[in-house]
């Protein structure tokens, strides 16, 4: 009795203790910005091949064979697990290389041959419990793991970045014999990326074909939405060359679909536009779940400028091929990070021709006013290092790495998709 109430003091104080440190006299409220500031400068790093250790695949049996852990499937990270006692169970979530961004992907099925509940605590290398895990029973669709079966265990302290996030946390899943995924984000691999292509691709003015092979020779697929020969302004999108930054993916999968939609403002755009897409530049980081890098181990958007990896190097030659015939008007990267953000290159670089994307910011935060969003400009374009750098610098678009945050709902991704799409081609018809 006595221990305990001392330990109850104890975490008292703890918590009054951190609660007034939290104050910092030096900053007053409106002094301080408010929203995800950004990231800093990206350091100059090389991209030569690094080596990746491919994670172990099978199947991990417990308790004379009667619970099951896997990640053998497409997209899948899992890279130990071990039986704590009580239905409780450990995993390990590796990097493929380091050093590394701190975004650590997991996905893995588990199943059992009776009903039951258990516990599986997430254990991270160099990393914190970044993603809330999803909950699937077919793979295709996921939703978040509802809250009661999810303990934080020792919460972060800041707003954004890793410091936010939990140490680790523990998941409580009621597991049966059919496989229940858990992964860190929905799983959009390179078969379920490619079914979107295809999809859209039924529509007469839609083609995909290969632009190249990756670093482990997967095809990497672009879509060409160009419904009249004589439609000579290009648009260059992509996105995923972060294999984990899924609401990313579906902010440009909404964009993109807006573009190829039936809308009178979509068919007047089209008849002078045609838009490029590579909706994912990294197959090879997503279906070996990557935390970030490709299979040469390194980071693509930092290959933008000595392109010794395959993947920027198929998309460069694609764009020095089509820039013979095309005017490049507009060009998007997007990404995915603590919360929505926008890194516009600033106009004291790109001048008159830069100002359609910050006019173009401004309409989508009119028409979004729910959320506001930063918006960090970079002035600096040499190296040009990250694609949309190189974008504007060798190919003359205004360009952008627009980023969504890991936690945006999913209905606002999507409306955002949509929005930016038509408030993209309002300003390139006015042109
Ligand atoms: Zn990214």
């Amino acid at each position: 009795m006595r221990i305990k109430s001392l330990i109850a003091i104890g975490v008292l104080f703890s918590i009054i203790l951190t609660a007034s440190c939290k104050k910092n006299p030096d900053t007053t409220e409106t002094e301080k910005k408010s929203g995800y500031q950004g990231q800093g400068k990206s350091p100059i790093v090389p991209t030569v091949d690094k080596p990746v250790q491919k994670q172990w695949k099978g199947v991990w049996a417990f308790n004379d064979s009667t619970i099951f852990f896997s990640n053998k499937f497409e997209g899948a990270r899992l890279n130990g697990v071990a039986y704590d006692g009580d239905d409780h169970y450990s995993i390990w979530i590796t990097a493929e290389n380091t050093p590394i961004n701190v975004s650590p992907w997991y996905a893995f099925q588990v199943w059992s041959k009776e009903p039951r509940d258990i516990t599986v605590q997430l254990n991270y290398q160099d990393s914190r419990s970044r993603y809330y895990p999803k909950i699937s029973v077919d793979g295709r669709n996921f939703k978040p793991l509802d809250s009661t079966n999810f303990k934080a265990i020792n919460p972060g302290e800041d707003d954004f970045g890793i410091k936010a996030a939990p140490e680790s946390a523990e998941l409580t899943i009621s597991v049966n014999e059919n496989p229940t995924w858990i992964t860190a984000q929905e799983l959009y691999t390179s078969s379920v990326v490619k079914e979107w292509v295809d999809s859209l691709s039924l529509k007469p003015f839609i083609e995909n074909y290969p632009i190249g092979l990756s670093k482990e020779k997967r095809t990497m697929h672009l879509m060409e939405i160009k419904e009249n020969e004589d439609a000579k302004k290009a648009l260059m999108i992509i996105s995923r060359q972060h294999p984990p930054e899924v609401t990313g993916f579906l902010a440009m999968k909404s964009f993109i679909e807006t573009i190829s939609s039936d809308s009178q403002l979509a068919k007047e755009f089209r008849h002078e536009h045609t838009v490029f897409v590579v909706p994912l530049m990294n197959p090879d980081g997503a279906d070996n779940g990557h935390w970030r890098h490709n299979m040469g181990g390194i980071d693509l958007n930092r290959d933008w400028q000595n392109f010794n990896q395959p993947e920027t190097r198929n998309v460069r030659d694609f764009l020095v091929a089509k820039d013979k015939d095309y005017e490049f008007v507009f060009g998007a990267d997007f990404h995915s990070t603590w919360d929505d953000i926008y890194y516009p290159i600033d106009t004291t670089v790109t001048g008159e021709k830069g100002k359609i994307i910050f006019d173009w910011i401004e309409n989508i935060s009119e028409r979004l006013p729910q959320k506001r969003t930063n918006i960090s400009a970079s002035d600096e374009i040499d190296p040009t290092m990250v694609s949309s750098k190189y974008f504007y610098v060798h190919h003359g678009m205004p360009a952008i790495v627009f980023e969504l945050g890991d936690n945006t709902s999913r209905p606002f991704l999507k409306e955002k998709g949509k929005v930016a799409a038509e408030e993209i081609m309002k300003l390139l018809m006015e042109q």
